[in-house]
């Protein structure tokens, strides 16, 4: 079954076009690289699919293993498997990291899940993406260095077990080794048949650790390109330059 299905999406911001027809495709499986210069829409779309009110749906459709999304609060949404491991994860003073995370995975499940369990999941995820322990019991993002708040975006991601994750620039700022292991992660739950993955993401190294099934350029507001993985390769080596030509747009 198709999980995500969107079809011929607007989207504005102030009553600025921002996204301008946007149709894409994603089973079960695959892992989607969104690429495309800076500016063009990429972290409009995926707020848009997490429901940020602050971007306006003028027209089109966005549906989740058939369900409609657009109908759907953004806790609707990630109790029906979609998460966001953002950009610029927000600092929330007085919240408790690990209170958070419990609060979020109870809001998804029927029965809470037990106490000593979240604990154990917890720490595994810590352990896993090379945090301190402590780290669990610090407010959400308040203090955490750039990379640590990427690191707590995966570990919301592993405890959450979303069925469509999308990753907005998650590399960005990570050191090598941070990479790897955010990587790792990532491939490890993407071992789940079911799940799928859509990335932004500007670097190659990264995207060559998860291997994307298919490749997209966002440019204008649009899917201009899609290939495989071939298409990470030819962007990383030629840059965009290309792709305004081809396409008649002005940088
Ligand atoms: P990308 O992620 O591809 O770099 P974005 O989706 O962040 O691009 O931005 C697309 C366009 O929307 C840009 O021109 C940006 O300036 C504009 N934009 C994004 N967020 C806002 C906002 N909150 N208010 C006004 N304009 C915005
Ligand atoms: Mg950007
Ligand atoms: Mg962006």
């Amino acid at each position: 079954m198709k999980q995500l299905v969107i079809k011929d999406l607007y989207v504005s911001i102030n009553d600025v076009q921002i996204l301008k027809g946007i149709n894409l495709e994603i089973n079960a499986h695959e892992i989607h690289a969104l690429m495309g210069p800076n500016g063009q829409g990429k972290s409009t779309l995926l707020s848009t699919i997490m429901g940020d009110p602050k971007f306006h749906v003028d027209s089109g459709e966005i549906y989740l293993d058939g369900k409609d999304v657009l109908s759907m609060e953004v806790d609707e949404r990630s109790r029906a498997g979609v998460f966001l491991g953002m950009q610029y994860p927000a600092e929330i003073p007085g919240v408790n990291n690990s209170d958070f995370l419990r609060a979020a995975i109870n809001a998804r499940l029927d029965k809470p899940i037990a106490l000593f369990k979240f604990i154990e999941e917890m720490e595994g995820a810590v352990k896993d993406l090379g945090m301190k322990s402590e780290m669990a019991h610090r407010n959400l993002n308040e203090g955490f260095s750039g990379g640590e708040k990427k690191r707590n975006e995966i570990i919301q991601m592993k405890l959450l077990k979303p069925q469509l994750a999308m990753l907005d620039e998650i590399d960005s700022g990570l050191d090598v080794d941070a990479l790897k292991v955010v990587a790792d992660a990532v491939s490890e739950l993407y071992e789940d048949k079911e799940m799928s993955l859509l990335i932004v993401s500007h670097y190659e190294r990264f995207l060559d650790l998860l291997k994307p099934t298919h490749a997209h350029i966002l440019l204008d507001g649009k899917i201009v390109e899609t290939g495989g993985y071939d298409l990470v390769s030819k962007i990383d080596s030629e840059g965009y330059e290309w792709v305004y030509e081809k396409y008649g747009v002005d940088r």
